[in-house]
């Protein structure tokens, strides 16, 4: 015997009983019984041909039987089969509060949402009584927080502690021109109230830490992650898994993004996904590899899509599953994901009961905890701007490289560079002389950096690299470079 769980929009076909047994030794077998003890679920579930509609899902226990051998899949004594149609699942989410009770104003304003019978009245006030927490309100997050608020969420809390500045404009469509140099908080706060009036926003002007991180995210339903990082990617996963929050995740660069839900019930969590972060440097940051301004918004859209149907405990969510969507092919591919049973935080034997030092874990420097000083301080091997502005002033022997790529060096330069972008690098040291004096700079420092590690394991003496890049020649020697 199997036990076969019918949804809510199915359970007028089957007495209202939300499980029922039948009995077959495959799915196809099962549901032949299944619908013969309920005529009408039949055509429901199956088109003229006897096929399964196209809208319902069977799963056998945890796993889709379109992977297994679908119909034919076998079924064993105490099988659990769902079904799950592709519009209207099972709602598991509480009934909403008495106090989310809408006024005539938001009955106006929701019109939309009320007449989708999958929505609702109890769906809207369930949105109403949802408290949602947006970690970042960048690229991701100004999709996320204009739709979320705009779809009713009651309660948005919003963590972040940076400022507009004119190159978030061609993403963070949350900010505008007159924005640049506020708080980002106080500027996405801003608009969505604008949007929404309604709405309750809580802002947690800080960066989210190891110290803060539960204390934050215990109030609210659910998060949503729009963070840049990786250090905040596990900080966010840990602290979800541990406080038992879903964790809505989206991650973009150039033209790719990824998204799905993690932490939520059996479903897999980020470290099950990715159990180490990549070394530091091996993926470069938006400010170093570039971002397709619109991708945020796809990808933040899919999130707030994902948020607003666990809220509403309606279709499939994208728990196990990730998406990945690339722009330039405008494809998008899904993969299974799995609950890995030896993650550190998730898994059987947990090592990890606790949040812990997520700089240090990604091995990366922490911005919060500058070294003293760290701004005005030449280390071994570096000159500051200044004093490349003397030496070039001054006519000093010496050669200067610009690691950056062509297309940035078509945007700025210095004056008397030679570019070789970092990649064809290596090939050109046997062109360098090793006596000479070789100073190499790029945008902000690291990818010089790596050409003057390359330098000095070949032997090289006389090497350094430009503090800060190009970026520090414009802000203190030429303003009129522009910046990037
Ligand atoms: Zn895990």
């Amino acid at each position: 015997m199997a036990k076969v769980l019918i949804p809510t929009p199915l359970r007028q076909f089957t007495a209202k009983l939300d499980t029922v047994t039948a009995a077959g030794p495959s799915v196809g077998a099962v549901l032949d019984d299944l619908t013969a003890q309920y005529p009408d679920l039949r055509k429901q579930i199956f088109n003229d041909e006897g096929k399964l509609r196209s809208f319902v899902n069977v799963y056998l226990n945890d796993e889709d039987i379109r992977y297994l051998a679908k119909a034919a899949t076998p079924v064993a004594d105490g099988d659990t089969i769902s079904l799950v149609p592709s519009i209207a699942g099972g709602s598991t989410m509480a009934a909403p509060p008495e106090e989310a009770v809408l006024t005539k104003d938001e009955i106006l304003r929701y019109s939309r949402h009320l007449i989708l019978p999958e929505v609702g009245m109890e769906g809207q006030q369930k949105l109403k009584a949802a408290k949602v927490l947006l970690v970042g309100a960048g690229g991701l997050g100004a999709p996320l927080g204009l739709y979320l608020a705009a779809a009713g969420v009651g309660k948005i809390g919003i963590v972040d502690f940076d400022v507009v500045d004119f190159t978030n404009l061609q993403r963070q469509v949350i900010h505008s021109t007159a924005d640049v140099g506020r708080k980002k908080i106080d500027s996405a706060a801003d608009k969505m109230l604008a949007i929404n009036p309604y709405l309750k926003i809580v802002k947690h002007e800080t960066a989210l830490s190891s110290e803060n991180a539960l204390e934050i995210l215990k109030d609210y339903d659910l998060v949503v992650d729009g963070t840049d990082n990786f250090p905040t990617r596990y900080l966010v996963n840990d602290a979800c898994v541990l406080l038992g929050k879903p964790n809505v995740y989206g991650s973009i660069f150039r033209f790719e993004g990824q998204a799905t839900i993690f932490a939520a019930g059996d479903g897999p969590c980020y470290r099950c996904l990715y159990p180490e972060p990549p070394p530091p440097g091996l993926v470069p940051s938006c400010a170093e590899g570039g971002v397709l301004g619109i991708l945020p918004g796809t990808i933040g859209l899919i999130q707030a899509t994902e948020a607003v149907k666990l809220i509403l405990g309606v279709g499939q969510p994208l728990i196990g599953r990730l998406l990945l969507y690339d722009a330039l092919g405008m494809r998008f591919r899904e993969l299974k994901l799995r609950k890995n049973p030896e993650c550190p935080i998730c898994g059987e034997h947990r090592t990890i009961t606790a949040l812990i030092d997520y700089h240090q874990f990604c091995g990366v420097p922490n911005p919060k905890q500058p070294a003293p000083a760290e701004e005005t301080r030449v280390n071994d091997g570096e000159i500051d701007v200044t004093e490349l502005k003397a030496k070039l002033d001054r006519g000093d022997d010496f050669v200067l490289i610009d690691v950056r790529e062509p297309h940035e060096y078509r945007i700025a330069s210095i004056p008397g560079s030679r570019l070789i972008p970092l990649g064809e690098f290596p090939k050109h040291v046997g062109e360098l002389d090793p006596n000479a004096e070789i100073v190499i700079h790029c945008k902000m420092g690291g990818r010089s950096a790596r050409a003057c590690a390359v330098l000095r394991q070949a032997g090289f003496e006389k090497v350094y690299n430009v503090k800060g890049g190009i970026l520090a020649w414009s802000d203190k020697i030429d303003p009129s470079v522009p910046k990037y």
